[in-house]
């Protein structure tokens, strides 16, 4: 190791590719050469299960999907990822009539995913089911090996350092992307978001009984689309445009039985968004 000291300042440098510069330098940025991203568990399905979408339904919806994830987990390693729904938006709403920063309504999501995952982790506790924290992802190797099914709240741990988001106060960060995120970073199998709809339309299916359907579509191109209303956070497409491990996501409906089972064995039952450049 070569211990260098800056001529005219009293900085002291150790000798690397990264020696001396800002790493803010968009040339020398590019210039860097990485080895491929290392997958840590490229066997493990990521399952969002959408709160609004699905846990707010209650035992209907919830409880056929447990029995789809017990029946599928000695052939397919999952996490589960959970989402907030109607209680994040009524927490939400009124926070925002108190002008709370977006920092401390992104606090406010967690807890709620949070209450989730204690309910999800606690119907599949028989079964392996454990509920963990962000903080216990290096443990998640170890998890599998025994057979767990880990379930973690889904909102991304940013909380008061949510960024501001480009409309209104509302964190743009939310449980889709804190599932896809995890996904990235643990070089997942897939990611496969569970909701109460088919998958996207060109619009809200609830609303607009004429949207059509969208089995497939790249994620740069499904932004420059430019729709009103979509089925999973803005922000899931951009990280998608970006990704370095995931090639794709999948929507499917969890409220129809055996639709888990055949995204789990890799089948085309929702809409998979891509990354397309
Ligand atoms: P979750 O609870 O998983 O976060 P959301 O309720 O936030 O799910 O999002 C799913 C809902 O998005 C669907 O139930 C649907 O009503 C609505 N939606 C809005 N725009 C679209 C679209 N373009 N295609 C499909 N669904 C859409
Ligand atoms: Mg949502």
């Amino acid at each position: 190791m070569a211990l260098i000291r800056e001529k005219d300042s009293k900085r002291l440098h150790i000798k690397s590719k990264l020696m001396g510069e800002s790493l803010v330098g968009k040339t020398f940025l590019q210039s860097l050469e990485y080895k491929d991203a290392f997958k840590i568990l490229p066997d493990v399905n990521v399952l969002k299960i959408g709160g609004q979408s699905i846990t707010d339904i209650g035992a209907k919806a919830i409880l056929p999907i447990i029995d789809e994830i017990v029946q599928n987990s000695e052939q397919h390693k999952m996490i589960i990822s959970t989402g907030g729904g109607t209680r994040s938006r009524h927490v939400y709403a009124i926070a925002m009539e108190l002008g709370m920063p977006t920092g401390i309504i992104s606090k406010l999501g967690q807890s709620i995913s949070e209450q989730n995952a204690l309910i999800l982790s606690t119907l599949l506790t028989p079964y392996g089911g454990i509920k963990i924290g962000h903080d216990d992802i290096p443990k998640l190797g170890a998890y599998f090996m025994q057979g767990c099914i880990p379930v973690i709240h889904g909102m991304p741990p940013y909380g008061y350092w949510e960024h501001p988001p480009e409309e209104g106060r509302i964190p743009s960060n939310r449980t889709d992307v804190g599932a896809y995120l995890l996904a990235e970073v643990i070089g997942a199998k897939q990611c496969i978001f569970i909701k109460d709809v088919d998958g996207l339309y060109t619009d809200n299916p609830k609303i607009d009984p004429d949207a059509e359907f969208i089995p497939k579509i790249g994620a740069r191109e499904l932004l420059d689309r430019n729709l009103d209303d979509l089925v999973v956070e803005r922000v899931v497409l951009e990280l998608l445009t970006r990704a370095q491990n995931m090639q794709q996501v999948q929507i499917i409906n969890g409220t129809k039985e055996g639709n888990l089972t055949r995204a789990l064995n890799g089948e085309h039952v929702g809409t998979i968004i891509y990354k397309d450049i």
